[in-house]
Parts: C-alpha cells; sequence; structure tokens
C-alpha cells in the first residue's frame, strides 16, 4: 500500500520556480512538468528540495527508466541555480578556486574590481579584509589590494551545489 503524502505545497512552488515551471532539462522546457524525485521515493521517503526537480512526463519517464541519470539530473539542477543565483562566471570561478584552496587561502583583489564580484560579496559568499600588512592611500583613495577570501556560507553554497558527488 502506498502511504506516501504529497510533496508540501511551498517545497513544489519551490521546485518548479526555480525551473520556471517548465521541464529542467534545457533542450525540451516543455511546458507541463511534474516533479521528480532524483533519488526514488521508495529509497529517500523525503520530499527535501535538493532532491526534487520539474521534469515534463516525456523526461520524468526517462529518468525512471534511467536513460537520464541521477548524476545528469543533479547537473541539470545545479545549472538552474546558476540561472536563479545570477553569480558570474568570475565569480563562480573565485569561489571554486578558494574552495579548494587550504582554509586561510586568500586573493590579492584590488579594491577598484570590487564591482566585478558585487553580487556575492554582497550575498556573503565571498569577504573582504584588510591586507596585515596595511593599505596605502593614494589621493585619497586606496590603491593597495586587500585579501579576498571565501566564507563558511561560500563553502557551503559550493558544497550544496553537489558536484563532489559526481
Ligand atoms: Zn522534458
Amino acid at each position: 500500500m502506498d502511504s506516501r503524502p504529497p510533496i508540501p505545497a511551498d517545497i513544489r512552488r519551490r521546485v518548479l520556480v526555480e525551473a520556471g515551471h517548465r521541464c529542467a532539462i534545457p533542450t525540451c522546457r516543455y511546458i507541463e512538468v511534474d516533479v521528480h524525485h532524483v533519488i526514488p521515493w521508495a529509497q529517500c521517503q523525503a520530499h527535501e528540495y535538493d532532491n526534487l526537480i520539474a521534469l515534463c512526463p516525456n523526461c520524468h519517464r526517462r529518468a525512471d527508466r534511467g536513460e537520464i541519470d541521477r548524476k545528469a539530473l543533479r547537473l541539470y539542477k545545479v545549472n538552474l541555480r546558476f540561472i536563479h543565483d545570477k553569480y558570474s562566471q568570475l565569480e563562480m570561478d573565485i569561489l571554486f578556486e578558494l574552495a579548494g584552496a587550504p582554509v586561510n587561502a586568500a586573493i590579492q583583489w584590488p579594491p577598484a574590481n570590487n564591482i566585478l564580484l558585487k553580487r556575492s560579496l554582497e550575498s556573503g559568499l565571498l569577504g573582504l579584509a584588510q591586507n596585515p600588512n596595511g593599505s596605502v592611500v593614494v589621493m585619497g583613495m586606496q590603491a593597495s589590494p586587500n585579501n579576498l577570501f571565501i566564507t563558511d556560507k561560500g563553502r557551503e553554497y559550493v558544497a550544496d551545489l553537489g558536484l563532489h558527488e559526481l
């Protein structure tokens, strides 16, 4: 007997909004969508946002048959996140670089270039610290670089992308 409860409305909505109420496979994007469990319900017995993806009935069937495997589905979901969060390729490159570097690693970052990291700095994924050697000010403007580092939130964000499982 199947006693599976329905997917809570707020989680279902979040999954559908993430995919723009279309199939999450970019070459499909069909408008009629189901919510699919990447790890099957029988195994996970939970409706968790990270495990759910919007698929059209055709792609849903193909996923159930294993023609579209779990790793591929995770990549499609990661791609949706990139679109959704709107971080630039530069920001993502820096996040991956720092997430893979030793804990206290930092990049020398000139203040004039802060605009390039506006979104990730504002979201608190990256942080800036004054260079411990002090700063050089020229005509009232800081000319020396700061230390750019990844925050705990930034590390969580990179880990949540699930790419390490691929
Ligand atoms: Zn589809």
